[in-house]
C-alpha cells in the first residue's frame, strides 16, 4: 500500500534553496508512530546539509530537513508501548540504530555504526529519510521523546539537537562537587544553550564570541559570567590556563591553538561543531598541558529524556524566534550571516501544510 502525502519544504540543489514538496510517507509498522508536526528548529547542520558541504556524508536531493521536530502522535502501531495518540513527542537527530551493539546496549545508540539519520539518509530497506520540515513524520517509537506538559513544544524544539548536543558532553562534569569554569566558544543555537545548561549545573561560564555586539547579551540575557572576544588579544591572554573545559560549536574553520591555550591542566576541549574544513592545533600544547581534544555527536535517547526533566526542573527558557515556513529560506540567509538570537523554530502547524 502507497502511504499517506506529506506536504513538506525540499531543497533540490546544491544551491540549498527550498520550495514546497511532497512525499509519500512510509507506513506506520507495528512500532512505528505518525505524528503531527507542529514544530521543527532549524539547525546550522541543516545548512551544512542542504548545502552538500559536510565531508561525513554526500547529500541526496530532494532533502527534507530538520531534526529538532516536535509533533502530535495522530497514530500509533500495535506494539507501541509508552506513546498513545494526541501525546506531544519529539524527535532528534536519528531515527534507528542496530538494536544490538555494545553501543545501542549502553545508551550510545547516536554512535551506532548503523544509526540512521533523521533525514538524508536510508532506511534499512532503502526508503530515504525525511526530516521534519514536513506536515508529518513515521518514527520508529525507539527514537521518540514524550515532551512534559509543562513544557511549551516550540521551546522543546531546540532541546531535541542543540540541547542535547550541549548537555551530553556537559554531563560528564555534573557531579563534579567543584565550580567549574566553563568556555562556551561561539554564541548561536548551540552555544546559547550550553550557556543556560553550564549555568544551570553551576559552572561558572565564559562566553567566548567573535561578535562584540553579543557581550552584553550573553552577560544580561544568558547570565554568563564572563565574555570575551575571540579577536581581541589583551582579553584572551587574561584567561589563558584557566578553563577546565571549552564547549566549541563553531562552524566553520577556526585555529585551536588560541582556544586550547585556554584550558588548564588536564581541560578539554569539547568539539561539537562541525567545521566543514580541517581545523588545527600544535602536538606540545597538548602534550605539555595534557589536554584532550574530545568529540561529542548529539545525545542518547536517554540523554534528551534527562536533559527535558533537567531543563523543567530548573526552571528553564531557551531564546527562540519563531517563524512560518515560508520564512525559511530568509532564516537560512540569516544564520548564514550570523544574525540570529539563538535558534529559529519554524512553526509547521500554523504554516497551512496539512495532510492532503
Ligand atoms: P549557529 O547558530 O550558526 O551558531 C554558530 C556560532 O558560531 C555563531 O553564532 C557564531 O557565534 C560562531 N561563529 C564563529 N565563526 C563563525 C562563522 N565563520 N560562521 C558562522 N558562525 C560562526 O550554529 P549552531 O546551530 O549552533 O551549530 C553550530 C555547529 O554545531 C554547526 O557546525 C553544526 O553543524 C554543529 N552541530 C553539531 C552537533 C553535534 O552533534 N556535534 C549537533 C548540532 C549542531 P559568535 O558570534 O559568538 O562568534
Ligand atoms: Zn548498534
Amino acid at each position: 500500500m502507497v502511504g499517506i502525502i506529506a506536504n513538506a519544504w525540499a531543497a533540490r540543489d546544491s544551491s540549498g534553496h527550498l520550495s514546497p514538496y511532497s512525499f509519500h510517507l512510509r507506513e506506520t509498522g507495528p512500532d512505528d508512530m505518525m505524528l503531527r508536526v507542529l514544530y521543527c528548529g532549524v539547525d546550522h547542520t541543516d545548512l551544512h546539509q542542504l548545502k552538500g558541504e559536510l565531508a561525513s556524508s554526500n547529500t541526496n536531493y530532494p532533502l527534507v530537513p530538520g531534526h529538532e521536530v516536535v509533533g502530535e502522535v495522530v497514530q500509533v502501531g500495535s506494539e507501541v508501548k509508552n506513546f498513545k495518540v494526541g501525546d506531544t513527542v519529539g524527535v532528534g537527530g536519528i531515527v534507528g540504530s542496530c538494536g544490538e551493539c555494545i553501543l545501542c546496549n549502553s545508551n550510545l545508540e547516536q554512535y551506532c555504526n548503523n544509526r540512521i539519520m533523521t533525514y538524508n539518509h536510508f532506511y534499512k530497506d532503502g526508503t530515504p529519510t525525511q526530516g521534519g520540515f514536513s506536515s508529518a513524520m513515521v518514527v520508529h517509537q525507539s527514537f521518540a521523546v514524550k515532551i512534559p506538559d509543562n513544557l511549551a513544544p516550540e521551546q522543546a524544539a531546540p532541546l531535541l539537537c542543540a540541547g542535547v548536543t550541549a548537555y551530553s558532553p556537559l554531563k560528564q562534569f555534573m557531579d563534579s562537587g567543584k565550580v567549574l569554569r566553563g568556555g562556551i566558544l561561539g554564541l548561536g543555537g548551540v552555544g546559547h544553550l550550553g550557556v543556560i545548561i553550564a549555568k544551570a549545573m553551576g559552572h561558572h561560564v565564559t562566553v567566548i564570541s567573535s561578535s562584540d555586539k553579543k557581550r552584553e547579551e550573553a552577560m544580561e540575557h544568558l547570565n554568563a559570567d564572563a565574555f570575551l572576544l575571540s579577536s581581541n588579544e589583551a582579553e584572551m591572554k587574561q584567561t589563558i590556563n584557566s578553563l577546565d573545559y571549552i564547549l566549541d560549536t563553531v562552524p566553520a574553520f577556526h585555529p585551536l591553538e588560541l582556544y586550547l591555550s585556554l584550558l588548564k591542566t588536564e581541560g578539554k576541549l569539547l568539539l561539537v561543531g562541525a567545521a566543514p574544513k580541517p581545523l588545527q592545533f600544535i602536538a606540545s600544547d597538548m602534550i605539555l598541558g595534557k589536554k584532550a581534544i574530545m568529540g561529542s555527536y548529539i545525545g542518547s535517547m536517554k540523554d534528551m529524556e534527562e536533559l527535558l526533566n533537567f531543563w523543567v526542573e530548573n526552571g528553564l527558557s531557551s531564546m527562540i524566534e519563531v517563524v512560518k515556513m515560508d520564512y525559511v529560506n530568509k532564516a537560512f540567509e540569516r544564520i548564514e550571516r550570523n544574525d540570529v538570537r539563538y535558534r529559529f523554530v519554524l512553526d509547521i502547524a500554523g504554516s497551512n501544510l496539512e495532510l492532503k
